[in-house]
């Protein structure tokens, strides 16, 4: 989960104007303006688990509903999630981080511990004491480890996800660190690109490089100036 920003685009105001008429109308917020404004806010990510090979994208509500008329139009309550997400929060992590107002990696530390299935372990670490950030981080560790055979199913293929993809990112910068002249803004280029908000799993990814600060301190500023 990283900060996304919630801005006022054209794609935005149609969905909004679309909220209003649903709302008027008593028709679903599940409109097309609606999932199309979410899926470039998002980045075609779900907020939560950061995956991006998503095959089932649902609408979010941060606030649960539960038939409350406002919350339901609200379009400041509507997030992109995947099903597995949204079918693991349900009503029962309230309240969680609003990742569009707060900055979730001051929040929240994201690590992937060990290198081989025994030994891994994902840590999310809560870094103050406000409800939000312990329900948040408990949903995470909930969403990548599961609480029912078929949740854990799902969630073992979201970790195999994760671990693809955050092997891939150390061999950049591992290469990186090695490489010269050339090469190394080529590397450089890439690794800005897997840092960025639009990249999958990019608060682990942005950890890793925080954790590592003194080896790459010139990469901590593509992080800093995103999110400062
Ligand atoms: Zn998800």
């Amino acid at each position: 989960m990283i900060k996304i920003e919630r801005k006022q685009t054209d794609k935005a105001q149609k969905a909004i104007m679309s909220l209003q008429e649903a709302k008027r109308k008593g028709s679903s917020y599940n409109t097309p303006e609606v999932n199309s404004a979410l899926r470039e806010m998002f980045h075609n990510k779900c907020y939560i688990c950061e995956n991006k090979q998503i095959t089932s994208y649902q609408i979010e509500h941060l606030f649960p509903h539960q038939g409350n008329i406002e919350l339901k139009y609200d379009w400041n309550n509507l997030f992109l999630a995947c099903a597995h997400c949204n079918n693991t929060k349900l009503d029962k992590y309230n309240p969680i981080i609003d990742c569009t107002k707060e900055n979730v990696e001051r929040k929240i530390a994201f690590r992937k511990r060990g290198y081989f299935g025994i030994e891994e372990e994902l840590v999310f670490e809560v870094l103050d004491s406000m409800p939000e950030t312990i329900n948040t981080g408990n949903l995470l560790y909930e969403v990548y480890y599961g609480s029912t055979p078929q949740k854990e199913m799902e969630a073992r293929i979201l970790r195999k996800m994760l671990r693809k993809e955050l092997s891939e990112f150390k061999e950049y910068v591992r290469e990186y660190k090695e490489a010269e002249g050339e090469e190394k803004e080529d590397l450089k280029y890439l690794i800005k690109q897997q840092l960025a908000d639009s990249s999958p799993f990019a608060a682990f990814k942005r950890w890793l490089i925080r954790d590592n600060r003194n080896s790459f301190p010139e990469l901590l500023e593509y992080i800093v100036t995103i999110h400062s």
